[in-house]
Order: structure tokens, then C-alpha cells, then sequence
């Protein structure tokens, strides 16, 4: 055995498959030991977070042939996005040989016809978004992570987010995934059988290849509103869904989020404790911005200058600065049924006094999903405390 728990023979053939591309060296595995989360050190006490080896592969055949290694090994193998999702998933809990597939990012091709794309599993959301811009189309919906985070990433964690309110979850986008399953066979996965590799963290195979379906590019014109309570919140967006406007993507903040969020970013654009919701339509859409202001102003809410508006868009993707005023962030994420809405928040307020604040996406008309954030100090003897405060809240969802 080397130093690491890998035996000398299997170390010789990972270095002789993929040379300067494998590393067992103690820095690079510490920083392949965790993700953008934390987790308490009375959990990771429990399981083993070090990775033996981390390997780079560059095609689906380097990857089939290292899940047949691995199994021969009996090694476990961790596939690894940008580490983003920070629920553990990227993260060895038995050592083992994490598979980090940054170098397969290339765009294998766009068809202008079918409005799909088909790309590697480590392409990031950002730059593919600019590549179909320049060809006049872009992403029916991404994750709020999209400048960092991966496509098969998103695939295996599932998910919905920008976009989500018009075109559902990722799920509903996906042609097609190409993938490399337990015992080292290339399949395709369609239709139905898309849920044997969506959402499943990667424990049933490597994604190797995504298709999915794109649209063609417009303008996308933000709608800021502030309510004073969460009841006038949850009227609107009660009466925008009856009513079938056809926003592109819904989201709002608590008044917590946006004071942590703008303490963060040292800003002072966005008005203080009040709930904001916003609501962003495409440009074929014009229609829409009458029918969503005026059922703003008749639920008593208020509509923000444009300029305001479009602020908080181009901020969109900055959700984790509020980590700076941490030092830690204790996050959960929750589906709550988007008529009880108001319940959910007035619920969590009572129990944590605001300690706990929120952004969601409208994730279909009917649900949200919710992310819910709290200050926290890991080095601090109560942080295992506040880090089970996050189930609390699932409790109450
Ligand atoms: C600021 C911020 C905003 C976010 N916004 C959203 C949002 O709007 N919507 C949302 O749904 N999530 C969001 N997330 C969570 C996260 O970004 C998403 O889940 C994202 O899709 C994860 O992608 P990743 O490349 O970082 O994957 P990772 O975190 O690296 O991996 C996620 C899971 O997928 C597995 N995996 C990764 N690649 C493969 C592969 N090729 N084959 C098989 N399994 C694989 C990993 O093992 C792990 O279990 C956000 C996170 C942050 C930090």
C-alpha cells in the first residue's frame, strides 16, 4: 500500500493511463476533500473525506476504463462538477479515487433545427450560454450557480432555477444523457429512463455526454416588486399563476435576504424589510409587464424603477456573497407548495426570529424551491447545533 490507501500496483496503472493527469499529492486531494458547503466536524469525524487519488479524464473511454479499474480495485469513485452543490454529493465519505471532469468541456454540437445542444459532462453553464449566444440562441433555464457549476453537474444533483417558472426542471429540458454505468459500459439513457441517472448523484454511472434543448435568444426584461408583508406577496404571485401570465422566471427574496445580501455587497439600492418578488419575461412576451404591474399595485405592492430592476438581475448570480459575513453559511434547500408560501415564511420567522432567510425560485407555478441561509461560525462549539436548525426548517416545509 502507498501512504494514501492505494495499493502500489493500482498507483502505477492510474499513472501509466493518465499520466500528469492523475495526482495523489496531499495538497491537491485536501482540496478535493470538500465542496462549497460545510460540514461539521462531528459528522466528518464519521466518514473519510480524503481522496486516495484524483484522476482527469479527457473521453468516455478513459472513464469506462477507470470505473473497471476501480472495480477490479475495489475502490470507490467520486464524480465531481465545480463542487458547487454543497450537500456532500462531490465529497468521498470512503476515500477512494475522485473523478474530476473539468477536461471534458467541449461543446460537441448545436443544432440551429432542433434548438439542442449536446456537450460534454464539465461544460459550464456561463460559457456555453456565450457560445450559443453568438449563434443567436441560449439557455431555456440555468442554475443561479451557472458562472462555476456543470451540466452533468445539474444532471445529477437535479435541479431547477433561472428560467424554471416557464420551462420546469432541468429534467423536462434533457434529450438525452450518455453515461458510464457501474460495471464500465457506455449506455444512452431517453424518455423514461432518464430517471435512472437524473437526480441520483452520480451513484448509477459517469455522465459522459448531455443533449438538451435550447431556445432562440431574446431580450429578457426584468420586473422588480417590493410587499410589505409575505400575505401581499403570496396574493400576487396567487393571481399571476390563476391568471397564466406567461412569465419566464419567478423569484423572490425575504427582507432578511435582501438586508444580508446588500450588507454583503455593501450596496443600498434595494429598499429595507420588505418582501421582493421578481418576475422576468421575454421580450415576444410585452404583454406581460402590464398584467404583472397591475397585479402588483392591486395586492398593494410596489413596482421598482427599471434601473433597480435591472441591478438586481445583473446580480443574480451572487447568492453566496452573503458567506462573507458568515464566516459560514448554513444553507437548505426546500420545495414548499406555492399556496402555502406565506404559512412556510411566517412559520420559520416565529421559530428563528429571522435568523433564517430566503430566496426561491418558482420552480413550476405551483412549487417553489427554497433556499434558506443562516450565519454561522464553524469554528464555534455551536455549530453542529445550528447546522440541524436547517432540518427544522425542512420540517416545517
Ligand atoms: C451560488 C449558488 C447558486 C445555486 N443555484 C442553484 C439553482 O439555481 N438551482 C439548483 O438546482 N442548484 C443551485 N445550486 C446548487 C448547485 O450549483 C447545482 O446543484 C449544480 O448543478 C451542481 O453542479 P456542479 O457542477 O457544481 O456539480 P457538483 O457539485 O460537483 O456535483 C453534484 C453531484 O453531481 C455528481 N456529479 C457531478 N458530475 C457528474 C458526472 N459527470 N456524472 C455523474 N455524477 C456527477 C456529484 O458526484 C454530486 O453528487 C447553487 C449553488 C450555489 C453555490
Amino acid at each position: 500500500m502507498t501512504n494514501n490507501g492505494i495499493n502500489d500496483g493500482l498507483k502505477s496503472q492510474l499513472e501509466e493511463m493518465f499520466e500528469n493527469r492523475v495526482s495523489f499529492s496531499k495538497l491537491e486531494r485536501m482540496v478535493y476533500s470538500h465542496d462549497v458547503g460545510v460540514i461539521p466536524d462531528s459528522v466528518k469525524k464519521t466518514i473519510a473525506t480524503m481522496p486516495d487519488a484524483v484522476v482527469q479524464p479527457v473521453n468516455a473511454d478513459e472513464v469506462s476504463a477507470l470505473v473497471k479499474l476501480a472495480n477490479e480495485n475495489k475502490v470507490p469513485i467520486i464524480p465531481r462538477g465545480a463542487a458547487s452543490s454543497g450537500f456532500g454529493g462531490a465529497v468521498p465519505v470512503a476515500n477512494g479515487i475522485v473523478i474530476d471532469l473539468a477536461r471534458m468541456a467541449n461543446v460537441i454540437s448545436i443544432d440551429t433545427e432542433d434548438l439542442t445542444a449536446e456537450v460534454e459532462p464539465g461544460v459550464v453553464w456561463s460559457e456555453l450560454d456565450g457560445k450559443l449566444k453568438r449563434i443567436g440562441l441560449t439557455l431555456r433555464l440555468y442554475p443561479s450557480s451557472a458562472p462555476t457549476s456543470t451540466v452533468a453537474g445539474w444532471v445529477a444533483q437535479g435541479g431547477s432555477g433561472i428560467g424554471s417558472y416557464e420551462y420546469g426542471t432541468f429534467r423536462d429540458n434533457i434529450v438525452s444523457v450518455e453515461m458510464v454505468d457501474p460495471q464500465g459500459n457506455l449506455k444512452v439513457m431517453e424518455g423514461d429512463d432518464l430517471d435512472l441517472v437524473y437526480s441520483l448523484e452520480g451513484i448509477t454511472g459517469i455522465i459522459t455526454k448531455v443533449t438538451f434543448n435550447v431556445k432562440k435568444d431574446e431580450e429578457q426584461i426584468p420586473i422588480l416588486a417590493a410587499f410589505n408583508d409575505e400575505k401581499k406577496l403570496q396574493a400576487a404571485l396567487d393571481e399571476i399563476r390563476k391568471a397564466g401570465t406567461r412569465v419566464w422566471s419567478v423569484s423572490i427574496q425575504t427582507p432578511g435576504y435582501v438586508e444580508l445580501s446588500q450588507r454583503a455587497a455593501k450596496d443600498t439600492t434595494l429598499p429595507k424589510g420588505k418582501y421582493l418578488a421578481q418576475f422576468v419575461y421575454l421580450q415576444s412576451s410585452a404583454e406581460v409587464a402590464s398584467e404583472v404591474e397591475d397585479i402588483v399595485r392591486r395586492n398593494k405592492g410596489e413596482v421598482l424603477p427599471e434601473n433597480i430592476a435591472r441591478h438586481e438581475w445583473d446580480n443574480r448570480f451572487y447568492t453566496m456573497r452573503l458567506k462573507r459575513l458568515g464566516p459560514s453559511l448554513i444553507a437548505s434547500e426546500l420545495i414548499v407548495p406555492a399556496d402555502s408560501m406565506a404559512d412556510f415564511l411566517k412559520s420559520v420567522d416565529k421559530k428563528f426570529k429571522g435568523d433564517f432567510v430566503f430566496e426561491g425560485i418558482m420552480e413550476t407555478p405551483d412549487r417553489f424551491i427554497m433556499m434558506g441561509f443562516m450565519l454561522a461560525d464553524e469554528s464555534k462549539t455551536n455549530y453542529p447545533l445550528k447546522f440541524s436548525s436547517s432540518l427544522i426548517v425542512a420540517d416545517i416545509a
